[in-house]
C-alpha cells in the first residue's frame, strides 16, 4: 500500500535498511481489501482517536499524525509520526492501520522482527483490522493463506 521509496527513506532504523522480502505479499493482499475504503476520506480527528486508542492499549507513546503529499505515497511511518497523504487516499482506515502496525511493531518487537512487514508486523496488522471491525482476522486469515504470508498470532497488547 506504500510507495517503496518513501518507506525505505523513512524507515531506515540509522543504519541499513532491512531485508523485506513480504512487503510485496502484504500490498498485494492488501488490495483485496483496502479499496472499501480507499478513496473515501476519514476525519483526522476519527483517525486520530484511533491511533490514541490503539496506543493506549499496547502501551506505547502515540505518534503525531502528520500531512505529507507526495506523488504515489499512501502514507509513512517515521520515527516521530505517521504521514498520511490526503490527495493520495491516505486519510482512511486502511492506511492508518497499516502504518500504526509499523508503529507499534516498531516500539514493542523492533527486536524481534527482523523485517519491515516481517511476521510480527503481519501479526499487530492483523489485530489492529479486526480490533477497529476493519477487517476480521479470519479473513485475514484466509488471505494470508492464499497469499503466502506469515503472520505471528501470538502479538497481544500488554496490560488490562
Ligand atoms: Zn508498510
Amino acid at each position: 500500500m506504500i510507495d517503496r521509496r518513501l518507506t525505505q527513506q523513512q524507515r531506515i532504523k540509522g543504519k541499513e535498511i532491512k531485508a523485506d522480502p513480504q512487503r510485496h505479499l502484504i500490498y498485494s493482499m492488501e488490495r483485496t481489501f483496502v479499496g472499501s475504503v480507499v478513496g473515501s476520506g476519514t476525519r483526522l480527528q476519527v483517525l486520530e482517536d484511533v491511533v490514541a486508542h490503539a496506543c493506549r492499549e499496547w502501551r506505547v507513546p502515540a505518534p503525531t499524525i502528520g500531512v505529507e503529499k507526495r506523488k504515489r505515497v499512501y502514507g509513512a511511518c517515521t520515527e516521530s509520526e505517521i504521514r498520511l497523504n490526503p490527495d493520495y487516499d491516505g486519510m482512511t482506515m486502511g492506511v492508518v492501520l497499516h502504518e500504526l502496525a509499523h508503529w507499534i511493531t516498531d516500539r514493542k518487537y523492533g527486536h524481534l522482527d527482523l523485517e519491515d512487514h516481517g511476521e510480527y508486523f503481519a501479526g499487530v496488522y492483523r489485530y489492529l483490522l479486526d480490533r477497529y471491525n476493519f477487517f476480521p482476522s479470519i479473513a485475514f486469515d484466509a488471505l494470508a493463506k492464499q497469499f503466502g504470508v506469515m503472520a505471528y498470532h501470538g502479538v497481544i497488547p500488554s496490560g488490562d
